[in-house]
């Protein structure tokens, strides 16, 4: 799940980025409306965070816009302004939740968890070919009734396959899912994960289901 944090103030957006970090969010932090244009035109996203007072214009109107441009990503507005009519106006430009500053990280991790979960450009509903599932929420993947352990990046990947299952997800589209723009990503960094995926989903019974397509990406065969 990979985040975009659009706030002004340097140390709170550290602070967000830091404790969603913790909680299993990819985070990149943007200090103004001109750096989340960037940022959302050269990687994929899966929800906003925006404050709505920012140096280059107001977060509600600029959300406002990128509406009517059918830009559809889950937004979380936060701010200091908590009266009810900011809220209104907040929810009626297109915010799908509103949380009032100062925040708390554990509140904000679930809210932001409640906005994947709700049906919309990328559906939280359970992942499954054959034997295995993937949960998007809980991100917790199964064969059967049995658990695989999977680290943060590992079940990163698993849902991308998933979702592309049969379809060849080419590498750079999987960094771009699986580390933010801060994360330096080493030459071989995809295909230390992509094998170790592999490994645990064969010692769980799926074998040759992660297909290598040399110089290109990978795809998950359908079990
Ligand atoms: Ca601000």
């Amino acid at each position: 799940m990979r985040l975009l944090i659009v706030e002004d103030n340097g140390r709170l957006a550290g602070l967000i980025a830091d404790g969603l970090g913790r909680r299993g969010f990819i985070c990149d932090t943007a200090p103004d409306l001109a750096t989340a244009e960037e940022s959302l035109a050269s990687a994929a996203f899966d929800a906003i965070i925006l404050d709505l007072g920012l140096p280059d214009g107001d977060g509600l109107a600029w959300l406002q816009q990128q509406r009517s441009l059918r830009q559809l990503i889950p937004a979380l507005m936060l701010t200091a302004r908590g009266g009810l009519e900011d809220r209104i106006a907040g929810l009626d430009a297109g915010a799908d939740d509103y949380l009032v500053k100062p925040v708390d990280i554990e509140e904000l991790a679930a809210r932001v968890r409640a906005l994947l979960r709700r049906p919309g450009p990328r559906a939280m509903n359970l992942l499954e070919s054959g034997a295995l599932r993937f949960d998007p929420v809980t991100r917790e993947a199964r064969i059967e009734d049995r658990v695989i352990e999977l680290s943060r990046r590992e079940a990163d990947l698993l849902e991308l396959l998933m979702r592309r299952l049969g379809s060849v997800v080419v590498r750079e589209a999987i960094e771009n899912a699986l580390y933010s723009f801060n994360e330096p990503v080493t030459p071989n960094a995809v295909e230390a994960i992509v094998s170790r995926l592999r490994r645990k989903l064969e010692e769980a019974g799926l074998a040759g289901q992660l297909h290598t397509v040399r110089g290109v990406g990978y795809m998950l065969r359908s079990g």
